[in-house]
């Protein structure tokens, strides 16, 4: 027997090592890795599948459906009249155009080139070992890595721990069970919130489900909806619109305490002003905590004002660490301050941003794109919007002068603009007015002091619509 020939040669190089034990440990390797199943992940695989011809990409996401996005989950899907929703996804978008909920077909995922991994969590990344960790023990080795984990609905804790009747709302699954709770009427629901995700939603099954004796209570601690977007008056025409039609609207008020009544099954909701109202539903929609558990054993930078890992113009939060979406803590170019966006336009360009830099050839490209958003409530209540909209800075709103045949005054079409202390427009809200985001992203971009606000008057045309 020639030993020297049994006896296991050391390995050569540390990239021959390192295969030798991932074969050992079982551990695959992708050129790719994804972490979370959303629109940040999906717009950056469609950019490496584009630039990389030799692309091996893994998605991991802790959801079950496969990418999709989440805007008219709030909004088209509860307008089909088409109780089988829940299972075809299809709906019409506002141009009567019909679509579906998924990005792509399940079909697109399980092979050599793009593979799925379901309802499995990521609960640590060895960024240095460039190691993945899932929840059931499993190591996958990346080359690059995404972090597109969005956020996370904000829990609140009330007496009554029944999560069938006391549910967050984000995903599909979460709409497949609303959805099948209300479709044969005769409920009371009540909406905590008063921000996008709790209007929306109000206005949606409010609108839909009235007719089938669908009544609802929203219940939120500002004085008005969307008040730290819309100027004072705007949020109180939007909060008395909804109001108008058919939901009881408890503004500056607080949820004490949601309890179940074993009399009759349902919950009975008391606020802090003393009032109570019997309940079959409630619905929490008070923000998301954005998604930073992902990685324990490395430390990366989390911003501690807006939270969210804290990424390079490039998004890069390590080489060869990339993060995208809702995540992100970025740096805004054109507003000049370090910020972190929970809108879809901002989850889509920073996916395919970071997809591209993540498989380009060249030098990656900084991020300067200022994403845009958009809403809409009751009809007549609409809008698009770009940049720094908070409704704390000095706002200047041009409203179209309405026709003579409507004496009343309400607001149809408007441009709302934000001005910082310097006088300078860091935000711009197009209400009732679409299709004005690139002209409000270059008044944003100029950075020009206004020292006449009569010179926004004509900035922004009305549209003919
Ligand atoms: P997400 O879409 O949240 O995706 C993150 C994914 O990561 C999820 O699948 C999650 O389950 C998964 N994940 C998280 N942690 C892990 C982990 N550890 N391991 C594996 N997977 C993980 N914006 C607008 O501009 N206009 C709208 O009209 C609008 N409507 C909306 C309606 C609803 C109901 C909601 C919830 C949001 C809406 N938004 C809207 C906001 C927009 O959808 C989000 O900004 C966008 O989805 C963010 O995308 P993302 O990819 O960063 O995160
Ligand atoms: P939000 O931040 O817009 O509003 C949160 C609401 O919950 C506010 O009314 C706030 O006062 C209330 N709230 C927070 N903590 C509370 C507490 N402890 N007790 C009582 N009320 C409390 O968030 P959201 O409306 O929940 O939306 C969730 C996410 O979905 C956000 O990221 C949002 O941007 C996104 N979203 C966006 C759109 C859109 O862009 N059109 C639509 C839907 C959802």
């Amino acid at each position: 027997i020639d030993v020297k020939e049994k006896k296991p040669q050391p390995p050569k190089t540390k990239e021959e090592y390192q295969r030798k034990m991932d074969e050992e440990y079982d551990i695959e390797q992708f050129k790719y890795v994804i972490i979370g199943g959303g629109t940040a992940a999906y717009h950056a695989i469609d950019k490496i599948l584009e630039n990389d011809k030799e692309a091996t990409i893994l998605l991991i996401s802790k959801e079950y459906d496969v990418p999709y996005q989440r805007p008219p989950l709030t909004k088209s899907l509860w307008a089909t009249k088409d109780d089988n929703v829940v299972n075809t996804l299809d709906f019409s978008d506002w141009s009567g155009k019909k679509q579906n909920l998924l990005y792509e077909p399940e079909s697109i995922y399980g092979n050599d080139v793009l593979q799925f991994i379901r309802t499995k969590k990521v609960v640590d990344l060895h960024i240095d070992e460039k190691l993945v960790l899932l929840n059931d023990g499993k190591l996958i080795r990346y080359d690059k890595c995404l972090i597109a984990t969005g956020g996370e609905p904000r829990q609140l804790k009330f007496t009554s721990t029944n999560d069938k009747k006391i549910s967050t709302y984000r995903t599909v699954d979460d709409f497949r069970k609303l959805y099948e709770f209300v479709k044969d009427g005769d409920k009371h629901v009540t909406v905590l919130g008063g921000g996008f995700l709790g209007s929306e939603l109000t206005c949606s099954i409010n609108a839909n489900f009235q007719d089938k004796n669908i009544k609802i209570d929203q219940v939120f601690p500002e004085p008005g909806v969307l008040s730290t977007l819309f100027p004072e008056y705007l949020s109180k025409y939007a909060t008395d619109e909804i109001v108008k039609s058919g939901v009881k609207v408890h503004s500056g008020t607080l949820i004490k305490d949601v309890v179940d009544n074993s009399e009759n099954g349902r919950l009975t909701v008391t606020l802090n002003n003393g009032e109570s109202f019997e309940t079959d539903h409630v619905v929490v929609a008070a923000g998301i905590i954005p998604n930073t558990n992902v990685v324990k054993s490395t430390s990366l930078e989390i911003d501690t004002v807006n939270g969210g890992y804290v990424v390079n113009p490039e998004l890069q939060a390590r080489t060869d660490l990339y993060v995208a979406g809702d995540v992100a803590s970025y740096y805004d170019f054109s507003l000049g301050v370090r910020r972190r966006v929970e809108h879809h336009d901002h989850a889509r360009a920073t996916g395919e941003m970071a997809g591209s830099n993540m498989s380009t050839k060249n030098t990656p490209a900084p991020y300067t794109y200022q994403p845009f958003f958009w809403s809409d409530l009751t009809p007549g209540v609409g809008f698009e919007a770009v940049g720094n909209t908070n409704s704390k800075l000095k706002t200047f709103s041009v409203w179209e002068k309405p026709s003579s045949d409507d004496s009343k005054q309400s607001y149809t079409k408007g441009n709302i603009y934000y001005l910082n202390d310097n006088n300078v427009v860091v935000g711009v809200l197009c209400y009732g007015n679409y299709g004005k985001m690139d002209t409000a992203r270059d008044i944003i971009l100029k950075r020009k002091v206004v020292q006449d606000l009569n010179q926004l008057q004509h900035a922004i045309d009305f549209d003919e619509h």
